[in-house]
């Protein structure tokens, strides 16, 4: 950082502006709009300064003298040897000094702001680029409504209150955010505070007669197969609500970073030694935080619904009335075979796509082999890397053609995806098999011969 950001206190105090001009005038107009009292040392006043209070006027040169007794000092005038001399003397005196366009002789510099007072938002590039800062702006002035500087007044009105009211810090955050978030605010927002207080006093008498059902909820968010750009706008929203979060081994590192800055983030996938905390234990513990009145995010790989065990952990949360949201994500057959350039059908090839889990149990593989040999269609199969012998063996035996294309894509749509091809009868002996990192996606069928012919996929960094 070049600068450090402060929002300086100056109601009441005195500040300088030298010279008398269009630019100083704007200079002025914000010192006096945050409070302060405004010296203004120039031979000649621009109009505009007659409309305005808490404004002196020393109908004077600049000299060492108007320095004297003031907080904060601007230069703003076209003479480069003034300007020069009044940062020079507020230096010497460790004056804060701003001179207008020209950042060398500043020690501070003025932002540029989005005002809803009492919230402001400052932004600067350090002079690096105004026209950035003019387009970032532009887009926060959209996004924060005129109506926020009601809520933001609202909010400070009812703070001591409501810190009174209620004790716990974790419990007065959830409820300003119930408050900023619902129907209340929606009252702020249409200029109807008079309800919005009446609102706002019988939510706080039911939170602190227990009323308020002081359970939290659990929101069960599909984080897609890797890539953070493939989340959907829900499931960030949730991810940036959540008190808690509880994720495993299949949400990539960058996707556990999105989530919210202070949650506390529990582990629940593989540990060392490969221990897996067992589905029993997470539906437990979603149900024990939820019961805590937390608000709990249980992000999955993929979509929740799909080998995800996110059916059994809604059972759990619907037996003992925990209320609770489910996000779709973008499953691995859909997010790793677009990644790795293979359509799931196509006119030609395939007109259908199952997806199998090719998890072994007791060495075998409980599998529907007379439906998943026939032509046309392609098999996606989740969890099959150990497998993968067995079940290419399986669907030659039940008539696949050996030489049906085939494909294993290794952690797809991350930076370490890899993609092998061969065919059901080569792809198991190949050695670069051996090499591969969970998690790796099988696709099965012609659509995999398209590989390479169509040329909007990302291609593997490794290759
Ligand atoms: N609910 C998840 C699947 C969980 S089962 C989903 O909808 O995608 C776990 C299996 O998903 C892994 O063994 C692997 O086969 C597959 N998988 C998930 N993410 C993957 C990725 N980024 N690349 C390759 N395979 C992936």
């Amino acid at each position: 950082m070049d600068y450090l950001p402060i929002f300086l206190n100056v109601k009441g105090k005195s500040c300088l502006v030298v010279g008398g001009g269009e630019v100083s005038v704007r200079k002025a107009s914000l010192m006096v709009q945050a409070g302060a009292r405004v010296t203004v040392v120039s031979p000649e006043l621009h109009p505009a300064y007659a409309d305005m209070q808490n404004i002196s006027h020393i109908a004077e040169r600049y000299q060492v003298k108007h320095i004297e007794g003031h907080m904060l000092v601007v230069a703003a005038t076209d003479d480069e040897a003034v300007n020069q001399a009044v940062s020079q003397d507020a230096k010497a005196r460790n004056l804060p000094v701003n001179v207008v366009d020209n950042p060398e002789l500043c020690t501070f510099i003025m932002p540029s702001i989005l005002d809803r007072s009492p919230i402001v938002v400052a932004f600067s590039s350090g002079g690096a680029s105004p026209v950035l800062i003019r387009m970032l702006r532009g887009k926060l002035e959209t996004m924060i409504p005129q109506a926020y500087s009601r809520l933001a007044a609202f909010s400070a009105k009812f703070r001591m209150l409501i810190k009174d009211m209620i004790a716990v810090p974790e419990k007065r955050r959830i409820f300003w955010e119930e408050v900023f978030e619902g129907p209340i605010a929606e009252k702020i927002f249409a200029d109807d505070v008079a309800s919005a207080e009446k609102m706002l006093r019988e939510k706080v008498e039911r939170e602190t007669r227990g009323e308020q059902k002081a359970i939290g909820e659990v929101f069960l968010v599909g984080a897609g197969p890797g890539d953070p750009d493939l989340l959907t706008f829900k499931a960030l929203r949730l991810m940036q609500k959540a008190d808690v979060v509880l994720y495993d081994n299949l949400v990539s590192a960058p996707i556990v970073d999105m989530t919210r800055r202070d949650a506390e983030r529990i582990f629940v996938g593989k540990m060392r030694g490969n221990h897996t905390m067992p589905q029993e234990n997470i539906n437990k513990l979603l149900v024990r935080l939820a019961k805590e009145g937390k608000r709990v995010l249980r992000l999955k790989g993929g979509d929740p619904f799909i080998f995800g065990r996110g059916g059994e952990e809604i059972e759990e949360l619907f037996e003992n009335n925990i209320p609770f949201q489910v996000v779709p994500g973008i499953t691995a057959a859909s997010g790793v075979s677009t990644y790795a350039g293979i359509p799931l059908t196509h006119r030609d090839y395939s007109q259908a796509c199952v997806f199998v889990t090719g998890h072994l149990k007791d060495n075998s593989m409980d599998l529907d082999w007379e439906m998943l040999a026939r032509p046309k269609q392609t098999i996606v199969v989740y969890m099959g890397l150990q497998g993968l012998e067995m079940l290419s063996a399986k669907l030659i035996e039940h008539g696949l053609s050996p030489d049906t294309p085939a494909a294993i894509v290794q952690q797809g749509t991350r930076p370490q995806q890899k993609t092998v091809t061969g065919t059901l009868a080569t792809l198991p002996g190949l050695p670069e098999i051996n090499t591969l990192q969970a998690p790796t996606l099988i696709i099965i069928g012609g659509v995999v011969s398209l590989r390479g012919k169509l040329t909007w996929f990302k291609p593997d960094q490794q290759q």
